[in-house]
């Protein structure tokens, strides 16, 4: 029988305690639930003396939502925490250590990141990472090939596969992502300012033929485990240090998806920057970094990439002279589809960005949100055509 309820404040903090070598047993523990309540709870337990924390994120068994309560499977919590652990398997440095779990309450403990910063944030702030692009195309690397048919056992990666089935969440992202942004959907959350833009993606029929090809592939092609929701405000950063997080959306699919979704949201970013930067000088500086942090992820993604490929290869197959670069292309096309799908949900669809949704001004939020719907309609228009990662910025460029 399961035993799953809400934890409450005080059995965070026995559960906390059991962790072994953590809090010494006089340790005065502090507790507060930190996440935003909408899908998780997200409970830090600390030291009160030496600061020392650690983390409890517990799956709730449904998601708030407009005034509704859509159902979700807690087995999620199993999918994250497994997802987790491969990760730091492959990326020790990238990914917080895992202390504990418990499947019947969808809990799993884990390193505090607290000297840490959300990215979203960090970028609405103005700061720039320079060593992001280097860390997260590792990171993307890494979890990518050794979860593909080329990095692991064709049938090794079949029974890995099975334990990733994600359906709930899965159905998440293709409601919110591929089809309710296309329509006049209850589920939209759409500014009544920017009401003709979002009919004229209705109307686009070249743009609908291209989302619906990106959703075919989002539903069928299993090539790697995915992280599945690789936006900013799952990726903690310092100037240093880089630690992905909230891999709750993880399944078996299309590798671009998890590279888009990284690129989509440094370019929310980029369109919402006059709402950010104070001068014009701030507003160039920022962008620069953007674009140029796009395009480095995208060259440390590729030569990492290539690099475990012509090392690790286990499928003689994949030898085959022309087929990496073939391979590679396909990755970058799928990349730059998924970077503008992701885009465009986040200004029609249900769920917002902070980079844009937080900007005060009506009449440069209202820009913002144009930028953003002009840049991701190109993106998933160039997306089958594209031959290099180079005409990202061309169309981020032209698009301000
Ligand atoms: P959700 O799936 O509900 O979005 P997240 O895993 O993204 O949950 O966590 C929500 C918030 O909780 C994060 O934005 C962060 O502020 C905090 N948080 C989550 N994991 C950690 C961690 N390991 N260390 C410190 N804070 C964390
Ligand atoms: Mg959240
Ligand atoms: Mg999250
Ligand atoms: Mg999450």
């Amino acid at each position: 029988m399961s035993h799953y309820h809400p934890l409450t404040l005080d059995e965070a903090v026995a559960l906390a305690r059991s962790i072994p070598n953590h809090f010494s047993e006089q340790a005065e523990l502090l507790s507060e639930e930190i996440g935003d309540g909408n899908l998780n709870l997200v409970f830090r337990i600390t030291d009160a003396k030496t600061r020392k924390g650690i983390i409890i994120k517990q799956a709730l068994p449904y998601a708030k939502v407009v005034g509704e309560s859509w159902p979700l499977s807690l087995d999620r919590a199993r999918i994250e925490r497994e997802a987790l652990q491969i990760q730091y398997a492959l990326v020790p440095d990238l990914v917080p250590a895992v202390f504990n779990f418990d499947n019947d309450l969808a809990v799993t403990v884990m390193e505090d990141l607290s000297d840490h910063t959300i990215m979203r944030k960090g970028l609405i702030d103005g700061h720039h990472y320079p060593l992001f692009a280097e860390h997260i195309g590792k990171f993307i690397a890494h979890t990518l090939f050794y979860t593909s048919d080329l990095g692991m056992n064709q049938q090794q990666k079949k029974e890995q596969l099975a334990r990733f089935i994600n359906p709930d969440l899965c159905k998440i992202s293709e409601d919110l992502i591929f089809e309710d942004p296309y329509r006049d959907s209850p589920n939209n959350n759409i500014p009544e300012s920017i009401r003709t833009d979002a009919e004229a993606l209705w109307n686009d029929k070249e743009l609908k033929l291209e989302i619906a090809l990106l959703r075919e592939s989002f539903l069928t092609h299993t090539e790697a485990l995915l992280h599945g929701d690789l936006h900013t405000g799952s990726i903690f950063v310092t100037a240093s240090s880089t630690k992905v997080i909230d891999p709750e959306f993880a399944y078996y699919g299309p590798m671009g998806f998890d590279i888009g979704a990284v690129i989509g949201n440094l370019l929310l970013n980029y369109a919402a920057q006059p709402g950010w930067s104070a001068t014009a000088n701030k507003l160039n500086s920022q962008r620069e970094f953007l674009l140029q942090t796009i395009l480095n992820v995208w060259e440390h993604f590729e030569s990492n990439f290539i690099a475990l490929w012509n090392r690790d290869i286990v499928d003689i197959t994949a030898t085959t002279p022309g087929y990496q670069d073939i391979y590679i292309q396909k990755i970058l096309r799928d990349t730059i589809g998924f970077a503008g799908a992701k885009m465009i949900r986040r200004i029609v669809g249900l769920s917002h960005v902070a980079d844009v949704d937080t900007i005060e001004d009506e009449y440069v939020r209202i820009h913002a949100q144009r930028t953003a719907l002009r840049i991701g309609t190109s993106l998933v228009k160039l997306g089958r055509k594209a031959t290099h990662i180079q005409e990202i910025i061309t169309i981020a460029k032209a698009a301000v």
